[in-house]
């Protein structure tokens, strides 16, 4: 029997002194039973919310038509929500009306999983079990509270749970549920595409997120939700561990620590195109021309739709475009600059991982890569030496260039600044103001002015 944790009893005298009751609920209850670390202490009372506002100092109301109030109590937040049913569900997204009801069981009747509706009493620890969810623990199974199917009908995003459960808990899913999700994946068109995008996150961090895109294209969810890696299945490729595109990018995710949601993103994705830029030539072989590129393009469109901020979009986006370099150890120090240039500083080693979540997507295990340490161990030099790889990194800037070397601003500037950059990326010693001012000149001179003039004059 789980212990009900020291620092929520006095939430639970509070209550009891006033006449209410007081349990813990859902995920840390399930999280206590299963021997797994307890996130969230949410807690379910009979009294309402402003009956608890009055009873609590600190308090806000985040979602009183829910009958939800949180309460900062030392220090930690709790959120207290009132028992209640969930009456009608009109469009399988919410539930159109909020009705408190009088009993722990009752609230527990509404919810999703028999491992989600369980509570205990915060006052006498006892545990409250209606639906044997303490038993699909020990079984190990996520099972639907009643009858599935009017389960999923209610709220369609139960079926995304109910496969993001049984892969974070490693379980499986009871037969009848199982069943049950493969007749209501439509439904999934309604739900809302942040709520998708929340369960997609969760499932992406689960140790075996492989499992999970398994489940959704075993019960035809993925169809729904990520059709673009269905394009993968049966489409061949290079890997000694995956069949297929499909098999491959879920090992690739896999790969990624589960941590870093944004490389686990970007192994998910990076070679979401390959199947649309397949081509065969007259030898038979196989290419992908131009994946890289094409996938990083369609991972702007997959994870706009499930409306990701832009700024992780971009950062999943940039690594997948530059998923495709190949090191050998002939590369001069120039080449590494070129490289860490090209990529950016501060994306470099982000790109490193990509490419490991990459090689265990072909090999099925993680194996030392020589060339990618021998990489690894040339950026860190390169890096330490501090040579410019930006054009912030000059030791002039356009201001110097108009002044002292004549050349106006605006585009012809940008070129210059660039050629400058690519200089002494090849050459760091050329980074002082004179050698730089002097290179500009001539460059300016000779390949910009006067072939323009001359241009002008035929
Ligand atoms: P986690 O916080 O790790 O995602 P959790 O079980 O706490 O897991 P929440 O989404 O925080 O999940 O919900 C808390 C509880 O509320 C659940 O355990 C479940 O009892 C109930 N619940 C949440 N969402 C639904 C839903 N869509 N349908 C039915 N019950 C739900
Ligand atoms: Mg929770």
């Amino acid at each position: 029997m789980p212990r009900v944790p020291t620092r929520i009893r006095p939430i639970g005298s509070i209550l009891a002194e006033a006449g209410y009751r007081c349990y813990l609920v859902g995920g840390a209850v399930r999280d206590m039973l299963a021997g797994r670390p307890v996130s969230d202490l949410d807690l379910a009372t009979d009294a309402e919310p402003r009956d608890v506002m009055r009873l609590f100092r600190r308090v806000i109301p985040t979602g009183v038509e829910h009958g939800t109030v949180t309460i900062l109590f030392k220090g930690q937040q709790y959120e207290i929500t009132t028992f209640r049913t969930e009456a009608d569900y009109s469009d399988g997204r919410r539930p159109d009306s909020v009705a408190f009801a009088p009993t722990i069981e009752e609230d527990l009747a509404r919810r999703d999983f028999t491992v989600n509706g369980m509570a205990i009493d915060v006052q006498s620890g006892t545990l409250v079990d209606p639906f044997d969810g303490a038993g699909d623990i020990q079984r190990r199974v996520i099972r639907a509270i009643g009858e599935p199917r009017d389960r999923f009908s209610e709220d369609s995003l139960r079926v995304l749970r109910a496969i993001r459960f049984a892969v974070q808990l490693d379980f499986s899913i009871e037969a009848r549920t199982l069943a049950a999700i493969r007749e209501s994946g439509a439904g999934i068109a309604r739900v809302s595409l942040e709520r998708i995008r929340d369960e997609l996150l969760k499932m992406l961090q689960a140790g075996d997120a492989a499992r999970a895109l398994r489940l959704m294209r075993e019960t035809g969810l993925l169809e729904y939700v990520l059709p673009e890696l269905l394009e993968g299945v049966g489409v061949a490729q290079d890997s000694e561990a995956a069949p297929d595109v499909f098999e491959h990018l879920l090992l690739s995710t896999n790969g990624a620590a589960a941590e870093r949601p944004d490389i686990r993103l970007a192994a998910l994705l990076h070679d979401i195109a390959k199947p649309r830029t397949r081509v065969e030539d007259e030898d038979g072989a196989v290419h992908f021309y131009g994946h890289d590129e094409q996938s990083a393009q369609m991972a702007v469109e997959i994870l706009g739709r499930l409306r990701l901020p832009k700024r992780e979009i971009d950062h999943v986006a940039h690594l997948i475009r530059h998923h495709m370099f190949s090191y050998s150890p002939e590369w001069s120090d120039a080449a590494v600059r070129r490289f860490v240039a090209r990529v950016g500083r501060d994306k470099v080693d982000d790109l490193l991982l990509l490419r490991a979540a990459d090689t265990y997507g072909k090999l099925g295990e993680r194996r030392a890569d020589p060339g990618i340490r021998e990489l690894r161990r040339r950026i860190d030099r390169v890096l330490a030496q501090q040579s410019a790889l930006t054009i912030g990194d000059l030791a002039l800037d356009g201001n110097d260039l108009k002044r002292d070397a004549g050349i106006p601003a605006g585009r012809d500037m940008g070129t210059v600044l660039r050629f400058l950059l690519e200089t002494v990326i090849d050459d760091p010693s050329q980074n002082s103001r004179e050698t730089l001012l002097k290179i500009a000149q001539r460059f300016y001179r000779e390949r910009i002015a006067v072939p323009r003039a001359s241009d002008a004059e035929s």
